[in-house]
């Protein structure tokens, strides 16, 4: 076992690691807001400190661009401290009920106690902001935490072990390095909760592997978001929002825009806006897309190939390029592709996408786009552009996703104070501000009653007349 990061481990090794963090959860149940607080200052800090050296891991994992790392790594992990550091007093502070009035005499509140010990296990595509931003609310709520980062960007998941290594005892945050192997022995462990982020199929075998210890989860996956844009949608406007939201993080974003629903009315239009945007954000100067600092690239080999092989088969069956289509192994650079003509014998319509191909499909009636999506599994996110209310709360009203935006698309992430996830095969539970706060709490109902009061005195046994007619008219009152 290395210091205090852990990448040689055997399950013995686990287990230890996973006791050493037993006191720790037993003290921090009654630590204050303040102490808390202080933790989450340590990492702002180091996070302030080496700003570069974050950077530099996410542009050496897959060529993230500076900019993207700033605002979509590190922005919503430092929104997320400083907006815990503001709430937290608030959030900690026992939140009284009111009073029904068979329990009269008696008060009710609502305490938060730290679940306890916690495992985070992280997705690769935003490798940073998914690990820090969870362990952020974890902290908050007061639970120790073993985190686990994805093994397929091993420069930043050094470097969160570095920075957990400097920043807190193992018995308090430990990292553990390693694949789907460290992984399935970690979730042997009957943690207090489990917050995984990544597919649903590998949110399946963590559930199941949570079950047997009936550890609570909280399960933030993927799926195919799709982004609806309607007969009166500002296409210039629905374009530019559409292609940052697609494209940012070369499209590997679990809330981009998997597909696009557009009215029949608005596909040319739509589609020559979208090659302006295109061609303003990544290509501004006419020398390529392919030379555009702001383009990140695939992930891995695994992942350019699914991809082309994607493009491939959509064009196979009869999809039609409207832009891109072009990429280049060696870099793994994959140009911004949109395609028409698609159906959902195509793969880019039957799996999550998880890159830079952007499938159109048009409708006829905005009933037949709720239908549609209705037809698949709950997404993530539902993004819906056009600007009558009444189109946009029919969408809102008759299907179900785990977020929807209505005229822009991505930007919710960046909300605090609005639950963040998704439902059903998107995700179970929320994360973000005072819901992740609640994922690694328990809400511990506490009633206060009198010394001498007794509300159910005459309803003891035996039940005589008098205790019949009292419950018959509390089933009639209350
Ligand atoms: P993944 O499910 O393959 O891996 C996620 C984590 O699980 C990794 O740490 C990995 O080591 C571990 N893992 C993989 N296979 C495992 C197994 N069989 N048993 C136990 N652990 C295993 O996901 P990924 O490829 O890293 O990320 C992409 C997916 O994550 C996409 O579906 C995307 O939509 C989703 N995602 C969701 C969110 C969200 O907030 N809802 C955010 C980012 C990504």
């Amino acid at each position: 076992m290395l210091n205090h990061s852990i990448s040689e481990q055997n399950n013995t090794d686990l287990e230890h690691l996973f006791k050493s963090q037993l006191l720790t959860s037993t003290l921090w149940r009654s630590s204050s807001a303040d102490d808390r607080i202080a933790r989450l200052k340590k990492i702002r800090t180091w996070i302030k400190d080496h700003q570069q050296e974050i950077r530099n891991a996410l542009k050496n994992d897959f060529g993230k661009p500076e900019s993207e790392t700033d605002l979509s790594e590190i922005f919503p992990v430092t929104a997320e401290i400083n907006h815990s550091i503001k709430k937290l007093h608030k959030w900690m502070t026992p939140k009284s009920v009111s009073t029904p009035l068979p329990m009269l005499g008696t008060s009710g509140s609502i305490y938060h106690e730290p679940k306890g010990r916690s495992l985070i296990i992280a997705p690769w595509n935003y490798p940073f902001n998914l690990s820090i931003g969870p362990l952020i609310s974890a902290l908050s709520a007061g639970c120790p935490v073993i985190l686990k980062p994805s093994e397929m960007t091993p420069h930043t998941s050094e470097l969160i072990s570095k920075m957990i290594s400097e920043l807190f005892a193992p018995k308090e945050v430990a990292v553990v390095l390693g694949g789907i192997e460290t992984s399935q022995a970690l979730l042997k462990l009957p943690f207090d909760h489990i917050f995984f982020t990544g597919s649903p199929t590998v949110g399946k075998i963590v559930m199941k592997a949570a079950a047997e210890n009936l550890s609570s989860v909280t399960l933030e996956l993927g799926g195919k978001s799709p982004a609806i844009v309607d007969e009166d949608a500002d296409c210039k406007d629905a374009a530019e929002k559409l292609i940052w939201g697609k494209y940012v993080n070369c499209g590997q974003t679990c809330i981009a825009p998997d597909y696009l629903l557009v009215h029949e009315s608005k596909l040319e239009n739509l589609f020559s806006e979208m090659k302006v945007a295109i061609q303003k954000m990544y290509d501004p100067d006419f020398k390529g897309i392919e030379k555009s600092p702001d383009m990140a690239r695939i992930v891995n080999d695994k992942h350019f190939n699914r991809l082309t092989e994607n493009i491939e088969d959509a064009l196979s069956k009869g999809a039609q390029l409207v832009f891109g289509g072009n990429s280049d192994q060696h870099t793994r650079y994959i140009e911004p592709t949109i395609l028409r003509n698609v159906s959902d014998e195509m793969q880019v319509m039957e799996e999550e996408i998880f890159g830079p191909i952007l499938p159109v499909k048009s409708y006829t009636s905005l009933g037949e786009a709720i239908d549609y999506v209705n037809s698949k599994p709950k997404p993530l996110a539902l993004y819906f552009f056009g600007v009558n209310a009444e189109q946009s709360s029919k969408v809102l009203r008759e299907t179900s996703s785990g977020n929807a935006v209505i005229n822009d698309c991505v930007l919710h992430y960046l909300h605090m104070e609005l639950p963040f996830g998704g439902v059903n095969n998107s995700g179970i539970g929320k994360a973000h501000g005072y819901h992740g706060f609640l994922a690694f709490s328990n809400e511990k109902g506490v009633l206060k009653q009198r010394v001498g009061l007794n509300n159910v005195t005459l309803l003891r046994p035996p039940y005589g007349i008098k205790a019949k007619q009292i419950i018959a008219s509390l089933i009639k009152w209350f």
